[in-house]
């Protein structure tokens, strides 16, 4: 009989359901047909109003209202005000949850978002289900201490760093496996020729290629950042991904670019347009950060949400893998000083970036899920 994978997650942010869909491509390559996998948005679909609506303020909490975000984030982050908010919220919303689990009736549970393991764990107890539980934490290092449920059958994190902070906060030890960050088989594909990938895009094969992206929302400075580069670094050419910005991508057609630039939305071939770049400005989201160690880009990290995404930024600079700039200046200047003959910077970061890539982490935690499922 075919087995019954629960995905619980919400859609905040793009990267929980990419995680969540890399694993389930993992699987199906790794067992085909084996089985059934549900990606299920929770907080969306199985809780009240005004729950339901909450993440829907999500893009503008990490964007316009940061600041705020920023009090949310730590405040919560203390273990007694996370405690009451849990007594305080849990009454209203384990009913329809439990009532979706109990429908379901998965073999395995598998949380990959950081509202979903307490609850989660409510919602399996009140569905009278006994059917193990994972936890796959998607934030690489700095991660909300809500990821941490000790209860859960086994917790997966994507760095030794966030190994020590899931033991700090409670998980027994025996339960931590550290497997990488999740993200799509197309990237385990082996480096292709710089050159053969640029032809096919149609850009210049012999100009140091900087790509520009802000995670799947085309979040942060990019038409900033992006001005500064075409006007500092005439011997470059641009690759700017707006996402699904589409007000972005508009204002980036209508700008008149002094070096040749390609401008998309929301890309489906992200590995080639990461071959085919030297360097990566982009914000310190968890999944791009990975995704460009697997193609051994540096990044420039340009902005960072304060919380999960903090250790992010320490991280990459701790390893030399790339660095921090808040200015856009900044970044055009810093990338013209690697673009520089002789300057040995790129190829030093770009190795570094390269040797932190943990390309097998979705077959990896496919692996432990199907271990555990049977
Ligand atoms: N992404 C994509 N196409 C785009 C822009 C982004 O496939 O046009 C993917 C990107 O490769 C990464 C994810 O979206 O896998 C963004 O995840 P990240 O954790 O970096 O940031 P988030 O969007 O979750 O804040």
């Amino acid at each position: 009989m075919e087995r019954t994978i629960l995905f619980l997650m919400s859609d905040t942010g793009g990267g929980h359901r990419a995680s969540a869909q890399a694993i389930e491509e993992a699987v199906h390559h790794l067992y085909p047909q084996r089985y059934t996998i549900i990606i299920e948005d929770m907080w969306k679909n199985h809780t009240p109003w005004p729950f339901n609506r909450m993440p829907d303020l999500y893009g503008w909490i990490t964007g316009p209202g940061l600041p705020l975000w920023r009090v949310l984030w730590s405040m919560s982050a203390y273990a007694y005000v996370q405690n009451i908010l849990f007594i305080l919220i849990f009454s209203f919303l384990v009913r329809s949850g439990a009532n979706y689990l109990g429908m379901v009736r998965p073999d395995l549970i598998v949380s990959v978002h950081p509202m979903m393991n307490h609850l989660g764990m409510a919602w399996l107890r009140a569905a009278g289900l006994n059917v193990p539980f994972i936890t796959i934490v998607t934030d690489m290092v700095t991660f909300h201490p809500s990821w941490i449920c000790p209860e859960v059958t086994r917790c997966i994190v994507p760095t030794d760093q966030a190994r020590d902070r899931a033991l700090k906060f409670g998980m027994p030890p025996e339960k931590v496996v550290v497997c990488g960050q999740p993200v799509g088989l197309k990237f385990i594909a082996p480096n292709r020729d710089k050159s053969a990938i640029r032809q096919q895009l149609g850009l210049l094969t012999d100009r140091y290629t900087i790509m520009v992206m802000g995670g799947g929302e085309g979040f942060g400075k990019i038409y900033k950042v992006a001005r500064q580069i075409a006007q500092q670094a005439p011997q470059a050419q641009l690759i700017i991904v707006a996402g699904r910005n589409r007000s972005l991508k508009h204002k980036l057609e209508a700008a008149t670019w002094e070096i040749p630039t390609h401008i998309y939305g929301f890309v489906d071939n992200m590995p080639d347009l990461m071959r085919a770049s030297d360097v990566l400005v982009t914000k310190a989201g968890p999944g791009t950060i990975s995704e460009a160690f697997i193609t051994g880009l540096p990044p420039v990290l340009l902005g960072y949400i304060p919380g999960q995404e903090t250790g992010n930024v320490a991280y990459v600079q701790e390893h030399e893998a790339g660095v921090y700039a808040r200015k856009p200046l900044d970044v055009a200047h810093l990338i013209c000083d690697w673009m520089t003959p002789g300057n040995p910077t790129l190829q030093h970061m770009s190795q570094n970036a390269a040797r932190l890539a943990r390309p097998q982490a979705s077959l990896q935690i496919a692996n432990e899920l199907c271990q555990l499922v049977g």
